[in-house]
């Protein structure tokens, strides 16, 4: 697949994070294909992440992810889903390669500065949860 969905998470947005990211996003070969700044409401969030629901972590992912502004994007590249789940980094940035956007930007496992599907399906998915065809470009 060629499309990729991805959140700038509150915690890199509250840290003034956008720019830099984006422009790490694009010097990598992706194109923006459709970008917005929204806040997303418990049941959104609920609903985006309800693969998590049983995790020990789910109420606060829910609470870190409803806290403020994200950006959310839908990206275009050949291979896109893998492509940039190698630039974003591991989920824990301790893990994270070096030069990778959780290396330098994530704060923890759970405040890690971006989301990425994790498959072709997936990003269909989620990136029809945040835009309409209106939206896309
Ligand atoms: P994402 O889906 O955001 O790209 P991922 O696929 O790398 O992340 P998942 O295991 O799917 O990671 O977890 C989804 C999100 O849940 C993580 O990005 C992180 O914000 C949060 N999370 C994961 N593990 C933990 C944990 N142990 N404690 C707190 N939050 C966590």
């Amino acid at each position: 697949g060629n499309r990729t969905f991805t959140m700038i998470k509150p915690d890199a947005v509250e840290k003034g994070h956008i720019g830099g990211i984006i422009e790490q996003i694009t010097a990598s070969g992706f194109r923006i294909v459709a970008m917005k700044m929204t806040q997303m409401t418990k049941t959104d969030a609920e609903e985006f992440y309800a693969i998590h629901k049983e995790r020990p972590f789910f109420g606060e992912l829910v609470e870190f992810m409803t806290r403020g502004p994200i950006v959310a994007a839908i990206l275009e590249k050949d291979n896109a889903v893998d492509d940039f789940r190698t630039l974003i980094g591991a989920t824990n940035p301790e893990d994270a390669a070096e030069g990778t956007i959780r290396k330098k930007y994530a704060t923890s496992v759970g405040e890690n500065a971006v989301h990425g599907s994790d498959s072709d399906e997936n990003a269909a998915i989620e990136g029809a949860f945040h835009f309409s065809g209106r939206e896309m470009f």
